[in-house]
């Protein structure tokens, strides 16, 4: 097989002689086992010395391909960088600071020939600090698994297979580089997970901490939303608008009993200003719905992006297959 590994690097001038000489067995071994490899690595933006290390990287080894970003864009933007330049058929990608393990890649090989679309590592004896990263990271897992229904243990694992197809039209924004698995099942992709070794770090810093788990909240819930109102957004915003709408009319008619039987004039209760807004909001709301349907219809006519996903296609009693995720 082709395979593309696909490294995001952000200061990590003190991992880089490490990686490198990994990078080389690794390389190695797969070549024996009769793949053809490249390896992409994506410096972000670096201030440290990891360009030039790179660059001189690069001179001795042909395999190697190294892009530098303008400046740093996140490890998701690195990673999509990445694979916009991947030609393999499998693509792989795992951090620079070698807590992942090259060594680990034949595995998650032998797993996609089983038929899979996406293999996930998934870090069962993870090397971080426990209560800043383990901890609010099992609790993300269990909540991403629920919310998706994809039930992995460890989305945030960098060191993943995908199959070249199942990339083909994800595009990743913000932190959302660990839900690529999340749109591949959703997709009709087959999705499995193994244990792949985790190393603790030895050199340079994390770049991550707490601040993080608010950002992969709000990446969960825009691709929940996305998922089940993405070509239906009148829908979601139409029945929050008539509920507000619905809310306000509970309010009025409590407002006229008051006044005519309850004994209390208008402005003795909250009620009117309460359908005020109730209303105001529900008519917003709805018209917001029209909105993001208009936006939503100009990208899916403009990009001829369509609504559904074809797996594949029967023409004289043939299975004409598409790709495992073809879209044509
Ligand atoms: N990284 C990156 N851009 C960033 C932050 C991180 O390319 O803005 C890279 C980093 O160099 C490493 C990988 O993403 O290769 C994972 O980062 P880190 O090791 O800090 O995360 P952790 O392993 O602690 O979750
Ligand atoms: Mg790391």
């Amino acid at each position: 097989m082709h395979l593309s590994l696909v490294i995001p690097c952000y200061n990590e001038e003190e991992s880089l002689p490490a990686l490198f000489s990994a990078l080389d067995g690794a390389v190695e071994d797969l070549i024996r086992r009769g793949h053809t490899v490249e390896v992409i690595i994506v410096d972000d933006g670096s201030r440290d010395r990891s360009a030039q290390l790179l660059r001189e990287a690069t001179t001795s080894r042909p395999w190697l391909q190294a892009i530098r970003l303008s400046r740093n864009f996140g490890q998701t933007a690195a990673l999509a960088a990445g694979f916009s330049e991947a030609t393999g058929e499998v693509i792989i990608p795992l951090d620079a600071d070698m807590q992942n393990d090259p060594m680990d890649i034949p595995l998650l090989l032998s797993k996609l020939e089983e038929g899979f679309d996406v293999v996930s590592g998934w870090r069962h004896r993870r090397q971080d600090a426990r209560l800043t990263r383990i901890l609010p990271s099992a609790v993300a897992n269990w909540l991403i698994s629920r919310v998706s229904g994809v039930a992995l243990h460890d989305y945030g694992c960098t060191l993943k297979a995908y199959r070249r197809e199942v990339l083909r039209d994800v595009h990743l924004y913000g932190e959302m580089h660990r839900f690529i698995p999340i749109y591949a099942a959703w997709h009709g992709a087959r999705v499995t997970e193994i244990p792949v070794r985790h190393h603790p770090r030895r050199a340079g810093k994390t770049k991550y901490g707490l601040g993080r788990v608010p950002r992969v909240l709000l990446d969960l819930l825009w691709v929940r939303f996305f998922w089940f109102y993405g070509t239906r957004p009148l829908h979601a915003f139409g029945m929050f608008g008539l509920l507000n709408i619905g809310l306000a009319l509970l309010c009025f008619l409590l407002m006229v009993w008051f006044k005519y039987w309850g004994g209390k004039t208008f402005i003795q209760t909250p009620l009117p200003q309460l359908v005020v807004t109730l209303f105001g909001m529900g008519c917003l709301s709805i018209l917001m719905g029209f909105l993001a349907e208009i936006l939503m219809r100009t990208y899916h006519e403009a990009a001829g992006q369509p609504t559904f996903v074809v797996r594949e296609r029967y023409l004289n009693g043939q299975a004409q297959p598409a790709g495992p995720l073809g879209r044509r």
